[in-house]
């Protein structure tokens, strides 16, 4: 064999082994690294009945199945607004923190949380319910998909997709019926509003749920703002923009999708650290946004209601259906909350 003979040889040596390693690179998942919220324990969590695990969450105030519907929601904000102004206040204010498909069997891991925003209000007299999506508790009949748009649209109209017709994430609602973002101003109990988002069906495509309501704010100068941010972090940096202004919006909605998007991604579900890590980074932002609100200068001056809730839970990598881990879902406030509808 000659020397370029050998040389030929060799080149065609190093690129196969390159090529294999490529080829090894591109197939290997590389192991999930989770955030720096991730506690001891979150890799094991012990596999348990549903049922049971909702049974053991002792911060409820409720069982799950005295659950209100998730439109209890709609009804506390507009009965915040609606109430007169505790003594020494000046001006109510009101955000929901929404973490998108969040478990409710996720409230097993605050015992070990490192950064919570559920047990930042607990902690300091908060309430925590049991609510359930689909229009229907479990095991009743569905009267809803408990999917993503006709969950938030039921929060923020306090009717079910017969009424405001949001029956998918690609139905849009009209105008009619108003959510609490235009409702709230154009009854004068707010001076404005903000949905801030990421997810893309709220208001940024051809059928995205909000798409008329924002284009009807936007042509009459009601000030109603629809927000996209490219991610979660985008919506978290938004609502402390807001919240960092001397008067920040009057009510604020907001949808973070740590949490679905690992459900999603790779299973709703404790023992899927993916999961697990997407609710510790959705409680850190919570905390961030609640302590933004509480260190405003004039945080004594305000009457803030601060609710956290979800809209479905999921199974497997999805969710829609009428499973119990799909309906159960949470409200969490620094008010106390309704028992029954009449109370
Ligand atoms: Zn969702």
């Amino acid at each position: 064999m000659n020397k370029s003979t050998k040389i030929l040889l060799a080149c065609i040596c190093v690129a196969a082994v390159a090529a294999v390693v490529l080829v090894v690179v591109l197939l290997s998942k590389p192991a999930y690294e989770p955030g720096p919220w991730f506690a001891q324990g979150d890799d094991s969590v012990a596999e348990m009945d549903f049922e049971t695990e909702l049974n053991s969450i002792s911060v409820m105030e409720n069982t799950w199945d005295t659950a209100l519907p998730q439109t209890v929601i709609h009804d506390l904000i507009q009965a915040h607004f609606d109430s007169p102004l505790p003594e020494g206040k000046t001006e109510k204010k009101a955000i929901v923190i929404g973490y998108d498909g969040c478990r409710t069997d996720t409230f097993r891991l605050l015992e070990t949380s490192k950064r919570s925003a559920i047990n930042l209000l607990l902690q300091n007299g908060g309430h925590a319910i049991f609510t359930y999506a689909g229009g229907a508790n479990y095991p009743q009949k569905l009267l809803q998909k408990t999917s993503t748009a006709p969950g938030w649209c039921s929060m923020l109209t306090g009717v079910l997709s017969d009424v405001h017709g949001v029956t998918g994430n690609d139905t849009p609602k009209g105008v009619e019926p108003k959510t609490l973002l235009l409702s709230l101003v154009e009854s004068g109990s707010v001076d404005s509003s903000a949905m801030y988002v990421s997810w893309k069906k709220h208001f940024s495509t051809d059928k995205a749920t909000y798409r008329a309501e924002k284009d009807y704010a936007e042509s009459n100068s009601i000030p109603a703002v629809y927000l996209r941010a490219e991610d979660d972090a985008g919506t978290r940096q938004n609502i402390l923009d807001d919240l960092a202004k001397a008067d920040c919006t009057d009510f604020i909605f907001s949808t973070h999708e740590y949490t679905d998007h690992a459900g999603h991604g790779s299973g709703f579900s404790l023992q899927n650290i993916e999961y697990v890590d997407g609710f510790r980074n959705a409680e850190a932002a919570g905390v961030d946004i609640i302590e933004a609100v509480e260190s405003r200068p004039t945080y004594a001056e305000e009457d803030w209601l601060i609710l956290i809730t979800t809209d479905h839970g999921g199974i497997q990598k999805d969710h829609g259906g009428e499973s119990f881990e799909e309906r159960i879902t949470f409200i969490v406030s620094n008010k106390e909350l309704p028992l029954s509808l009449e109370g």
